[in-house]
């Protein structure tokens, strides 16, 4: 088993001023590579810092070592000289890259007249001094990858400096799984598989209640890493298994198909939004939303093409514009209160008419924190979907905060979508 570690440097993002995004993306990368990530640490711009961080992953046997930042030319970016001190290695000049680097510089300064040329290629002199004998991955923006071994005859993990900028760092990292001495790493690694099983509309202690169930019948999970997760209202479950686990990974899958059969809505990766769209091709929708403020119509069009089938949305907050825009009658209003069947109904008629959509959908609820009564609580939301004289109409009571409270009505109304499309109704 080849396992490796991911180091992410860079004080904004130790002090939470931003946010990973490179440790997740490259562990996912290491195990569709076949190596196994052990962990992710984050360390701030200290040299200490951050060779005490990969002294104790090679304390742990790690066989590879990802570092992300520390690159550029400023005094703060350390990192190269201090992966160089960990391998034992000494720094030197490369003056072929450090020509590479003045060529990149010379296009770039052609936007910016006014710099001073020369202070510029100094700092950047400092991008080319680099440990010998490393591997030069060449410079996306500016700085060089390195692939940096331990020297001769030494043991220890590979390590691969890679830049922060995630729009540097993706590219460079398949360009590095290509490169001589990881391309070796990678080629002694079984290729991992990893399976995603979705479910909506159980609580995790029953799926894992499930698991246990299904380890008492016998079934031999050992060559399977299974691990379920609550995510956006959903239940995940990833498997990840040697290709020699396929056929313990079918009978888990049946097991698991036993169980819960009618509530998974994915085996293969696609998540909700995608299942979404694709049923949505050859049909338009409109979306009416309070609670939400917009956050379903942002769903619907984060995904690419969209424009094929969401036809837009009323953000209609208040009962004004519920009246005005969708045409909810003001004595529905008065009689049910927004919050209500009726309303979310009416705002869902209202969207599909006023914009001319096959489906409508209608949202309301109570986000809170404030104005929950005991007879409508804090989380209480109305969600209608309509299409073809055919509708499915539910009310929930979502857990949580405000901001959770808002996003999972996004996720149960992506859910009605797709089991109305399905053919179930009220
Ligand atoms: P540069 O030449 O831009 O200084 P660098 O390799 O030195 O590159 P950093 O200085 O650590 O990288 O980070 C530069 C910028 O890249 C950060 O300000 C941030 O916008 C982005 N970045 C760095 N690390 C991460 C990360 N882990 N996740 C997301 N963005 C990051
Ligand atoms: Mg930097």
């Amino acid at each position: 088993m080849i396992r490796g570690g991911i180091l992410i440097t860079g004080t904004e993002v130790l002090t939470g001023i931003i946010t990973d995004k490179n440790g997740p993306w490259l562990s996912e990368q290491m195990r569709a590579s076949g190596i196994q990530p052990a962990q992710i640490t984050v360390v701030g711009d200290r040299p200490e810092d951050l060779l005490a961080g990969l002294e104790s992953m090679k304390a742990q046997g790690l066989d590879l070592i990802v570092t992300s930042g520390g690159l550029g030319p400023t005094a703060d970016d350390l990192t190269a000289e201090v992966v160089g001190r960990f391998q034992q290695r000494e720094m030197a000049l490369d003056e072929a890259l450090e020509e590479r680097i003045a060529e990149i510089l010379r296009s770039l300064s052609a936007r910016w007249p006014n710099l001073d040329m020369e202070s510029v290629r100094a700092a950047n002199r400092k991008q080319a001094v680099i440990p010998t004998g490393s591997t030069v991955l060449e410079p996306v923006g500016t700085a060089p990858g390195l692939l940096v071994g331990p020297r001769d005859g030494d043991q220890g993990p590979l390590v691969l400096v890679l830049p922060g900028p995630p729009r540097e760092l993706k590219p460079m990292w398949r360009t590095a799984l290509a490169t001589e001495p990881l391309s070796a790493l990678v080629a002694d690694a079984p290729a991992f598989e990893r399976r995603m099983i979705r479910i909506f509309g159980i609580p995790e202690s029953e799926l894992a209640a499930s698991l246990r169930s299904i380890e008492e019948t016998g079934l031999d999970l050992s060559q399977l890493e299974v691990t379920t997760c609550l995510r956006r209202g959903e239940i995940e479950i990833a498997t990840s298994f040697a290709p020699a686990g396929e056929g313990a990974y079918q009978a888990l899958l049946e097991q698991i198909r036993e169980r819960h059969g009618a509530l998974i809505f994915s085996e293969d990766e696609r998540t909700i939004d995608e299942l979404v769209a694709g049923l949505l091709q050859g049909s338009t929708v409109a979306v009416a939303e309070s609670c939400t403020g917009g956050l379903l119509c942002t769903r619907l069009t984060d995904l690419p093409g969209a424009s094929d089938y969401v036809l837009g949305g009323v953000v209609s907050y208040s009962n004004a514009v519920k009246e005005a825009a969708l045409g909810v009658p003001s004595g529905m209003l008065a009689e049910h209160g927004a919050v209500s069947e009726p309303v979310a109904v009416a705002m869902a008629e209202g969207v599909r008419s006023s914009l001319g959509s096959e489906m409508g959908v209608g949202i309301t609820g109570i986000a809170g924190p404030g104005g929950g009564t005991d007879e409508k609580p804090v989380g209480l939301v109305w969600i209608a979907v309509l299409q073809d004289g055919k509708q499915l109409v539910r009310s929930v009571v979502i857990p949580g905060g405000r901001a959770d409270i808002r996003d999972r009505s996004t996720t149960i109304a992506l859910h009605l979508m797709r089991r109305l499309m399905l053919g179930e109704s009220d």
